[in-house]
């Protein structure tokens, strides 16, 4: 075989597609964000970015970097091992002890990333319980799938937040069956969220085991900001919440909640929790700074929220496609995987505005997107930027308006 070839033909069947990613090479600054240094064609350019997930700016908090700098100066880089050859770090227990009670759950459990999270749990739980059914969302993101797809456990794939199909696939299985409904609260491409009351309803009813992927609410929503699942009152309903400390909470790594059996279970049998070199001291404790910062400061939120309700509601006004959401997500319609990378170039090139293309198999073919994510960072000013820089690009690009 040709090696190289074959790399190189499909690599170029991405590019006839429109869809061979190209990443932004930025220089993020602390102090600036949402501004950042751009990368590019050999020189640097300062741009607004409108795709972070560091969705609060807490990844360059001061509170956030303080905690960091003091860890790595009294601990050192690398935690030295596994979680269990040496690698516990003290950073690493304090954290789990302050991410449990915040999720209204016995206990917490540490992964080197929020995919891996998904991946182990999923996995582990699905190939190690006797006869476990798995329902998961249609919309479930890839970590789900892959930690359903390698546990070899049956699945079952409802429609999107569809509660009767949803039934209708619980109806099918004896009582006693294991059951667990894998979904998200937050979908982070459309940005609405799951019915969690009524599917706890469900898994009462059918008795299952619910798991909820609050990687894109985390640090944004309820009171102390632990999630939807606690804006709607519903945390103690659920059997296992996943999260990231990668995005709201603006560091690194993944992590459960659930009960001190279930964790136990997860912390003994979990390959991808037990394999593998243990996160940073210094990330513990910045993500446990982030977290202690979090639960204190709903007014973060309020503000986020009201950026969010504020962009949505410039670019309808500007006649600019933006999709229906009800969270701080907001998805601007494309339509087509070429035309959305020529506005994401466009608006970096001509606005030194950085929004990411939004393509297949990300998000399905035909709904191509921007996906911008307003922060509390984002002023008036960098509003009045981005409404400009859009109609700009769609006039240009002759890009479908809002229908009237
Ligand atoms: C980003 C993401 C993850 C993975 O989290 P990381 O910490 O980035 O690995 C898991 N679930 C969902 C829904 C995500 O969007």
């Amino acid at each position: 075989m040709d090696y190289e070839s074959f790399f190189a033909d499909r690599l170029g069947g991405l590019k006839r597609e429109g869809r061979y990613r190209v990443f932004a090479d930025l220089e993020r600054q602390v102090g600036k964000f949402p501004i950042a240094r751009n990368h590019r064609d050999g020189k640097v350019h300062d741009v607004t970015i409108w795709c972070s997930n560091d969705y609060l700016g807490m990844g360059t908090h001061p509170t956030v970097l303080a905690a960091m700098d003091e860890a790595m100066r009294s601990c050192g880089a690398g935690a030295g091992g596994t979680r269990n050859i040496s690698g516990t770090n003290h950073y690493h227990v304090l954290l789990e002890e302050e991410l449990a009670p915040w999720h209204a759950q016995e206990a917490a459990l540490l992964f080197t990333s929020g995919y891996v999270a998904n991946m182990t749990t999923l996995m582990t739980l699905g190939s190690q319980i006797p006869d476990l059914v798995i329902l998961s969302d249609s919309d479930n993101h890839n970590s789900m799938i892959e930690g359903i797809r390698h546990s070899r456990a049956p699945k079952e794939i409802f429609r999107h937040n569809d509660l009767e199909h949803l039934e209708s696939l619980l109806r099918k299985y004896p009582k006693e069956t294991p059951k667990l409904i894998a979904f998200e609260s937050v979908y982070s491409m459309d940005g609405d969220i799951s019915p969690i009351k009524e599917i706890c309803d469900l898994a009462d009813e059918y008795s299952a085991m619910t798991y909820l992927d609050e990687v894109h609410a985390v640090g944004m929503y309820g009171e102390t900001g632990s999630g939807v699942a606690e804006r709607d009152g519903q945390r103690e309903r659920i059997t296992i919440i996943q999260a990231t400390m990668g995005k709201a909470i603006g560091v690194i790594g993944g992590y459960i909640c659930a009960s001190r059996n279930l964790v136990d279970f997860v912390r003994s049998f979990g390959a991808g929790f037990i394999f593998t070199t243990s996160l940073p001291p210094a990330i513990a404790a910045g993500a446990q700074a982030s977290v202690r910062y979090l639960k204190d400061h709903n007014d973060l939120r309020i503000l986020h929220q009201e950026r969010a309700a504020t962009a949505k509601h410039r670019l309808a006004e500007a006649g600019l496609p933006v999709m229906p959401s009800v969270s701080h997500i907001v998805p601007v319609l494309v339509g087509d995987a070429a035309l959305c990378k020529r506005a994401s170039d466009l608006l970096l090139e001509a606005h030194d505005i950085y929004v990411q293309p939004i393509n297949f198999p990300t998000v399905p073919k035909g709904t191509e997107r921007l996906r911008l994510t307003p922060t509390p960072l984002h002023g008036d000013d960098h509003m009045d930027h981005m409404v400009e820089a859009l109609t700009d690009v769609w006039r240009r690009l002759g890009l479908q308006r809002r229908a009237a």
